[in-house]
């Protein structure tokens, strides 16, 4: 059963998933590397937590015992005791792999090992353990506090008993899973939406129909709630074109070929909300872009 909970990687998503967890009622581990790192995550969590109260879809005493069911840590061995670890650094596979063999020497042979990777293989970080059963992926989306959805991944050796571990989590804690049966690049959100999204930009970039246009179509047609280069704007451009090149490494398949447009704007540092440019405008400071 899962009951201690560490998360590894205290900064946009290991903050969010960690704060999950604790309001979840579960004691959790928020280790980053160094304190003064761990201490922003918990500030972050403190205003999130805040703002809900402000807005009332939360009471103080939520938010305090939330607060005191996280620990901070810079010592990788304060996980020796999880039943789960979730592990939420940066997106590279170096580090990645280097942190699965340690917590796998590290911890109790039926600790489940997460990975919140949005783009590496799964299968490949749980290669460097001795648990491949007891790896997979938990992929939560930004705002983690807003945002419902995680998506499950299996690796090719992920057992079906840790799915159910992991799925039962997400259910404890408010969150609903989707089981992805075997890992490929995009999960099942990030495939569909990287070639609508470029789709949308070929319409754009091929004179089709103006910006707003296509942003106000896929609005009222289709009742979403950004338009397609709205949302590409909000994603990056950056990200966005590296994704679906990704894509296009993995699949040898021409329909996840980005429009040129994409890389000249990248060229051009139009990369969206980030630089103020994108295929739209914006001026305002960097905590109102991310205000939620
Ligand atoms: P981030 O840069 O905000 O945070 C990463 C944190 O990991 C940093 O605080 C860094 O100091 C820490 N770190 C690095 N090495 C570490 C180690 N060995 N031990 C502990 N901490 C370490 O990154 P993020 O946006 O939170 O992304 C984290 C992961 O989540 C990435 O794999 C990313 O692809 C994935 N992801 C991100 C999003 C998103 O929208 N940001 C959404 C879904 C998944």
């Amino acid at each position: 059963m899962v009951e201690k909970i560490a998360v590894l990687g205290a900064g946009i998503m290991g903050a969010g998933i960690a704060q999950a967890a604790a309001r979840g009622g579960y004691d959790v581990i928020l280790r980053d590397l160094q304190m003064h790192l761990v201490k922003d995550g918990l500030n972050t969590i403190e205003k999130t937590l805040s703002k809900m109260v402000n807005r009332g879809t939360i009471t103080e005493e939520d938010k305090v015992k939330t607060i005191n069911n996280i620990r901070g840590t810079t010592d990788l061995s304060d996980l020796r005791d999880a039943d789960l670890v979730i592990e939420a650094v940066v997106e590279n596979m170096s580090v990645k792999k280097q942190i699965f063999a340690e917590l796998d020497s590290l911890c109790g042979a039926n600790t489940i090992l997460a990975t919140n990777t949005s783009s590496l293989s799964i299968t490949e970080i749980a290669a460097t353990t001795e648990r491949t059963d007891k790896v997979l992926g938990m992929h939560f989306f930004n705002p983690v506090h807003l945002l419902k959805l995680v998506e499950i991944i299996k690796g090719l050796e992920t057992s079906d008993d840790t799915v159910q571990k992991a799925m039962a989590f997400c259910n404890e804690i408010g969150k609903r899973s989707v089981l992805v049966q075997r890992e490929s690049p995009g999960y099942i959100v990030n495939r569909i939406l990287l070639p609508y999204i470029n789709e949308a930009i070929f319409v754009y970039a091929d004179n089709r129909a103006e910006k707003e246009a296509i942003d106000t179509a896929m609005k009222l047609g289709l009742g979403m709630d950004l338009g397609p280069l709205e949302l590409a704007d909000k994603m990056g451009l950056d990200n966005l074109y590296h994704t679906i090149i990704g894509f296009n490494d993995e699949f040898r398949d021409s329909k996840y070929r980005p429009h040129p447009l994409l890389a000249t704007m990248i060229r051009g540092g139009h990369l969206g909300v980030n630089s103020g440019k994108g295929f739209y405008e914006y001026n305002c400071s960097p905590d109102e872009k991310h205000d939620e």
